[in-house]
């Protein structure tokens, strides 16, 4: 059977990517998105089980340890990860996974799953980025100079990523992911069995 699609959305924080990530799933119904663990607290209104699975340090280890993550990684001082079962039985079962993760666990992914889609999200201007960040209010000023300092540096990684994606409206994100998407369904490498069927008759 064909497999489904790998997607990776990562971006510098205040980029939008979570933006983008929850309009594109509303779009898409048949995407399924992969919910990470993290020892972070959560935020108000963040739900256990929905957006993310909220774990202890050592619960988080204690998976480490028996090989349950795709990847994991720590960012701005917690742990976070992709559960690898969720992942890889949707994948088998021909459905395609999103995953919004950070860059570190980007390249991690790439290493041991080079036929996943590898997507940056960019911001249309450093100035702008800044804005996102502060405006979002949910951090303090430390948290959001720690934040800022990172995605400056953070930048310079959409290089090692296949696609480029500029959030300057969501909508036209949207679409280009979708484009994307289309496009890499469409590749001759992604298609064998259905060529060889073909040459077959
Ligand atoms: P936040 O705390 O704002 O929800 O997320 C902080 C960062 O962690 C974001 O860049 C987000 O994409 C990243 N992140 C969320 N889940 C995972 C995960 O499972 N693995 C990795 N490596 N990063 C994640």
């Amino acid at each position: 059977m064909k497999k489904g699609l790998l997607i990776v959305v990562s971006g510098p924080s205040g980029a939008g990517k979570g933006t983008i990530c929850k309009e594109l799933l509303k779009q898409r119904k048949d995407l399924n998105i992969s919910i990470s663990a993290t020892t972070r607290e959560p935020r108000k209104g963040e739900v256990d089980g929905v957006n993310y699975f909220f774990l202890g340090k050592n619960k988080f280890k204690e998976m480490i340890k028996s090989n349950e993550f795709l990847e994991h990684a720590s960012v701005y001082d917690n742990f976070y990860g992709t559960p690898k079962k969720y992942v890889m039985d949707k994948l088998e079962k021909g459905e395609d996974v999103l995953l919004e993760i950070d860059i570190q666990g980007a390249l991690k992914v790439k290493d041991i799953y080079p036929e996943g889609v590898f997507i940056f999200i960019l911001p249309p201007s450093m100035e702008e980025l800044k804005n996102r960040i502060v405006n979002r209010g949910t951090e303090t000023k430390e948290a959001i100079l720690k934040r800022f300092n990172s995605a400056y540096k953070e930048i310079n990684f959409v290089f090692k990523y296949d696609y480029g994606v500029v959030n300057d409206k969501v909508q036209s994100a949207v679409d280009n992911i979708k484009a994307i998407m289309k496009a890499e369904k469409c590749r001759v490498n992604r298609q064998k069995e259905l060529i060889k069927k073909i040459e077959e008759v």
